[in-house]
Parts: structure tokens; sequence; C-alpha cells
């Protein structure tokens, strides 16, 4: 199998890719994650193992860009427990697989055989509603085919509306999915991001896809 390897840590890199070239593997090693992406860009791979924590260009971006570019090798990411992102980040950013720092190696190389051997991941159905459609892996928001930029959080208010579509969703099922289980501000930020999502995406075309339903939440019609 040929595998990528981004990782800065020197003596890490070093011991997986002598690791897997031990197991027959082909391996290539990227110390920081913009040659990480050139390389994942150019050149054709089984799998990679890519570290989050990075120089120029960290994991998660890498990662959302290769998708973007509709680059659907199979990804093993590496994350610490003390780290920016934990391991349910590494999901949310399509990764395949995780593992957590420290590992062992023969972990590590039975995860990424089980990776190569399910091929690269489906590329996530591109959700519809109301004239709205959001692409999960291009990160791309069109309203009646035209593009529209949202920030993440809006992004994700948006994806989970349109998950849940037809059925009425209360703030607190927005918080918990949104944001975090344990976030206790105000549960009113949720009203403040659906008057943002409503600004871009319903009132400038005269649309009323996302409603309120008095006293219970929100939802999101698929009204032609
Ligand atoms: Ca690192």
């Amino acid at each position: 199998m040929r595998v990528l390897v981004v990782e800065d840590e020197i003596n890490l890199a070093e011991t997986l890719r002598r690791g897997l070239a031990r197991h027959g593997a082909v391996v290539e090693v990227a110390h920081d994650g913009v040659d990480g992406l050139w390389l994942a860009t150019e050149r054709p791979f089984d799998v990679m193992v890519l570290d989050i924590m990075l120089p120029a260009l960290n994991g998660y971006r890498l990662l959302q860009e290769l998708r973007r570019r509709e680059i659907w090798t199979p990804v093993l990411m590496l994350t610490a427990k003390d780290g920016e992102y934990d391991q349910a980040d590494a999901f949310d950013l399509g990764a395949d697989d995780y593992v957590t720092k420290p590992f062992s190696f023969l972990l590590l190389h039975a995860r990424l055989r089980a990776l190569v051997r399910r091929g690269g991941p489906a590329r996530p159905t591109v959700l519809r509603a109301g004239g709205l459609s959001l692409d999960p892996a291009r990160r791309r928001v069109e309203r009646d085919g035209e593009e529209v930029t949202l920030t993440p959080r809006e992004f994700a208010l948006l994806e989970y509306l349109l998950r849940n579509c037809g059925d009425v969703v209360s703030k607190t099922d927005i918080l918990t999915a949104v944001w975090d289980p344990a976030f206790d501000g105000d549960v009113n930020v949720v009203e403040v991001y659906i008057g943002y999502l409503r600004r871009k995406l319903d009132i400038p075309y005269g649309r009323n896809t996302i409603q309120t339903v008095r006293g219970v939440g929100y939802r999101l019609v698929d009204e032609v």
C-alpha cells in the first residue's frame, strides 16, 4: 500500500516511515501541511496518516481542502488528548479514523490496513431542501443555485436543520448538536444564529424556509 504520512515531529515521522516500510508499504513523508497537501493532491495514495497540529497548514485545514478538491483518500488522524482538537472533531472534519497519541505502531498499522480494505470514503451526499443545497464535503452552500458564504457555525446550524428537514427542533436540540453538549451559555444564541441564516438565505430571496414554531423551536421546510 502507498501511505502518505504528514507529521512534523521528525522522530515520530521517521518511526512511522520505517515501521510501515518494514511491512512492505511505500511511504512518503511531509513535515508540514502545505507539503502534505501538495503530495496528497499530486500523487496517488491508498491511505494517509495526518497529524493535526502542523506548521504552515494544520491537519484540520488540510483535510478540508483535500475534500474540497474532491480527493477521497482515506485519512487516519493523529489526535492528542490535550490538543486543540479531540477525536470527536476528527470525524466532524471528515477523517475516516483516528488514533490518539501516544499510540502503538501495531494498532496504527492495523487501522491503516482496515481503512485500505474498506476503500475510500463515499462522497457525502449533498443535502437539499427548499431551494437550498449544502455540500458537506466541499463546504459549499447554495440558495437557488447561487453560492452563499456562511461562517462555520452558520454552516453547522444549517446542516443540522437540513438533516432534520420537516421536523421541529428545539433550541436545546440545536445547542447540543451544533454548539456543545456542555454549552452553558444563553440559549438565545440559537435565535441570533437563526436570524443570521435568514438574513443570508431567506430574506434576500423572499423565502421563508427557516420557520419559527412558537414556543417549540424551528423547522426547515421544503417549500417550493
Ligand atoms: Ca504535530
